[in-house]
């Protein structure tokens, strides 16, 4: 039968399920009465090598209704900070890992559904998802990916054709996901807890060998697993900072070990800038607020640092520790090289061999003041700068022009713009090649998840969707995409995805 008849015409793997047992649990899907596929990531799926399987069979295998041939389904065990308290037994409550697949480019991929019945770690939950949070997950996994950031995609939402009681009954669906791999910072905590350090060396070991296999060569491997998702993380939060996302919740059980963003709960992207914005109605005290997240992305990483230190030296754990520590201790000046090189790409300025320069960090800094200051709309500060560059008028395309206020800060950038020497209109074209001017604006996720969920109307996150797949191109078609919430619309407050 030539691949592309076979109802599944991709191979599953299972490395973490044969390399790991006792970090996992065999669980099957609970039934679905009347699965419907309502998005599907064609790109994606054409990528996995899935672009030929036929629809009925994707709502099928995508809903967990049946398994596709090959899937062996286990729920991950893992531990986890959550609000900084330890909960040493988390776990996948409702989602289950099919196994892994090849792309078209041999690179290996979970394949993981989320809302597909409660499991041995649902703690009380029901297992299930409601529609509206896995469309948003979809939403924000490939506006995350269209910005050039690592992040899980979504492959497809297939509504289940039942209720899942919240507050109120809502639609059912099943997430299907793709990530490098689901490995946390919780799973190492499960095993550190547990004092199991065979596993915790097996599952290191397996961690190294998929995702920073060029390690093993390394004289102490475990110490540079920490460098190097040190590393991944620092740049993944200087990207996160550069956009205005905010995750919402990082617990060290949303920290993926492969530095990718995973778990999308009640993360947003900021609107105005302000560092203390939080938009999750459980973050109280603002733990995970825009500005605090590299300082928690570095707690996250010291819970993981804790979780080696018997594999790091098993027989001198002081040694240990001071290793870990002063790799630890990089992270601020890791993710301020990230961070200033980032920003000042956002503001046309390119660094020289030997970093970015003081004035050009100065400027970054009291660009960001101003913004507070004003309360102007971070995306929207960068494209208009762009624009004013450019000295045309681009209202028709939603830039307003910049007020006098800006002033003092703006001579001193165009002053340091033109010693450079490069063309006006060459750096904004620059600038807006990193800036985007399409990001998923709280009220029109709203209003696209709304009109999906309750009047069963895709046409809206469709065309969102279409903006935030091309972010950088500006579309006079589309000024209702880039402009900055309704002054009568919020406070925003976003929920966990339950
Ligand atoms: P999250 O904050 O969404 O990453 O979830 C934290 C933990 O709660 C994870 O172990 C989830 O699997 C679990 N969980 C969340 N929602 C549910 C649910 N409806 N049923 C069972 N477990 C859940
Ligand atoms: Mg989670």
């Amino acid at each position: 039968m030539p691949v592309a008849d076979l109802p599944w015409p991709v191979p599953f793997e299972h490395s973490f399920a044969e390399r790991l047992p006792g970090c996992y649990q065999p669980w099957q899907p609970a039934p679905v009465p009347a699965p419907r596929l309502v998005l599907f990531n064609r790109a994606l799926a054409e990528q996995l090598g899935l672009g030929d399987v036929a629809t009925p069979l994707l709502a099928e295998f995508l809903s967990g209704r049946q398994l596709p041939p090959g899937a062996r389904p286990i729920a991950l065990a893992y531990a986890g900070h959550q609000f900084g308290h330890f909960n040493p037994q988390l776990g996948d409550g409702r989602a289950l890992l099919l196994g892994e697949i090849r792309d078209t480019s041999g690179r290996l991929w979970d394949l993981h559904l989320k809302g597909s019945g409660a499991t041995p770690f649902a703690r009380g939950g029901d297992g299930k998802a409601a529609l509206g949070p896995m469309l948003r997950e979809y939403l924000m996994g490939e506006a995350m990916t269209a910005l050039g950031i690592p992040s899980t995609r979504a492959l497809a939402v297939v509504a289940t054709g039942e209720a899942v009681q919240r507050e109120r009954p809502l639609p059912g669906a099943v997430l299907s996901r793709v990530a490098s791999s689901h490995i946390r910072v919780g799973t190492f905590q499960f095993l550190a807890v547990r004092d199991d350090l065979a596993k915790l060396r097996d599952l290191a070991d397996y961690t190294i060998q998929r995702h920073y296999p060029q390690l093993r060569a390394e004289a102490n491997p475990y110490l540079a697993l920490l460098r190097r998702v040190l590393e991944g993380q620092a740049e993944l939060i200087a990207r996160w900072q550069a956009v205005g996302f905010i995750h919402g919740v990082m617990n060290t059980d949303n920290m993926s070990i492969a530095a990718e963003t995973i778990d999308y709960g009640p993360c947003a992207f900021m609107d105005r800038y302000d560092p203390a914005t939080v938009f999750s109605s459980i973050d109280h005290g603002g733990r995970y607020a825009y500005g605090e997240q590299p300082r928690i992305a570095q707690w996250n990483l010291v819970r993981l640092a804790e979780c080696l230190v018997p594999l790091v030296d098993d027989t001198d754990e002081e040694h240990a520790i001071a290793l870990l520590t002063e790799e630890l201790n990089r992270f601020p000046d890791v993710f301020a090289r990230h961070w200033q090189r980032i920003f000042a790409a956002k503001l046309g300025l390119r660094p020289s061999s030997a970093g970015v320069d003081e004035v050009t960090v100065s400027l970054i800094h009291r660009f960001l003041e101003l913004l507070q200051k004003e309360a102007e709309d971070f995306t929207l500060a960068f494209r208009r700068l762009a624009s004013h560059l450019r000295g045309t008028d681009e209202r028709d395309l939603g830039l307003e022009p910049i007020p006098a206020t800006w002033d003092p800060w703006l001579q001193d950038w165009q002053r340091h713009i033109d010693a450079t020497g490069e063309d006006r209109r060459r750096v904004a074209a620059r600038m807006d090649a990193c800036n985007p001017i399409y990001i998923p604006r709280n009220h029109l996720v709203e209003e696209a998840l709304a009109a999906a969920q309750f009047a069963g109307d895709l046409g809206p996150l469709q065309a969102l969707l279409a903006r935030l797949e091309d972010p950088y191109t500006a579309r006079a078609d589309s000024i209702r995409y880039s402009q900055p919430m309704p002054t009568d619309w919020g406070p925003y407050r976003t929920f966990c995805g339950t």
